[in-house]
């Protein structure tokens, strides 16, 4: 030890209390994170999750508008075709595909949102799902549509919202823990507390991408069980990585990062699902203009 630290140290005495203090914050955010624990009905995983199926759906519910407002609005089906084949296409594969096993057959809905320039698509949970008129605009066939919903609908049955909602909470427990403990005088504790902040949105960050690719092999399965040709998500991928490049990379970039890495895990997945190629029953659907 330097002769620095030992004069410091004689300066303030180890804060012992607030050390204690901070290690049964953390123990109790840790010990609720763990209590959170349910099976996924559907994919079989052991999750931590902060709420219950029905509070997930009516969550959804009371957000569904709110999100909506943000994009232009609700595009409604029963005068907009692209609409009401957002809500076909969506209730297709829904029923066509190992979803509908899932506690959520009934509450979803699949919305157009009246908004040209943002390109994304994107689930709350529950079963409400989304798709910006940007990105719709950008797609040559239902197959591709079915892609894009099919990997939303992967997010909610895997219940992924829920998932970062109780990570998030354990990561505000334990920046608060950080703070206590490293409080010594105000300069450090606000540092320690900024630095567990960033560690906090980089573990969501690395989980998302995880998310991401569990969305996109369910979106896969779903989408030809729903009679799809799975090689559309590829097309997705490329258009959603040009459009990265152009008008709209931070709601792409923040929801959904990487589209090479996940491009080549596409590609390797259907390979390994078709070493035969792929059946001519899966088709790219009707062409949309
Ligand atoms: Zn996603």
């Amino acid at each position: 030890m330097s002769y620095g630290d030992s004069e410091y140290q004689g300066q303030r005495p180890l804060p012992i209390g607030r050390l204690i203090l901070a290690g049964i914050i953390a123990l109790v955010g840790f010990i609720t994170y763990m209590g959170q624990t349910q099976i996924n009905p559907v994919t079989g995983e052991k999750q931590h999750v902060a709420m219950s199926v029905d509070q997930e759906m009516a969550l959804g519910l009371q957000a569904a508008p709110r999100m909506a407002q943000q994009m232009g609005g609700d595009v409604s089906p029963s005068d907009n075709p692209k609409a009401a084949l957002v809500d076909e296409v969506g209730r297709r594969i829904v029923r066509n595909s190992d979803a509908r096993k899932s506690p959520y057959v009934e509450n979803f809905h699949f919305h157009l949102l009246r908004d040209p320039k943002t390109v994304n698509a994107f689930a709350l949970p529950g079963g409400q799902v989304f798709i910006t008129e940007g990105l719709m605009n950008r797609l040559q066939n239902e197959a591709q549509l079915a892609g894009v919903l099919g990997h939303e609908i992967g997010h909610v049955i895997a219940r992924h919202s829920a998932q970062q909602m109780a990570k998030g909470q354990l990561g505000q427990i334990l920046t608060v823990a950080v703070g206590v403990g490293a409080d010594d005088d105000r300069g450090r504790g606000r540092n320690a507390q900024l630095v567990a902040a960033m560690v906090n949105q980089m573990t969501q960050l690395r989980y998302s991408r995880t998310d991401e690719s569990e969305a996109d092999h369910y979106g896969l399965k779903y989408m030809a069980e729903a009679g799809y040709d799975p090689r559309a998500m590829l097309e997705v991928m490329k258009i959603l990585k040009q459009a990265s490049g152009g008008q709209s990379p931070p709601e792409f970039l923040a929801t959904h990062p990487l589209p090479e890495t996940r491009l080549e895990q596409i590609r390797d997945e259907i390979r390994n699902d078709y070493p035969d190629g792929i059946p001519s029953r899966l088709t790219l659907g009707r062409p949309l203009e």
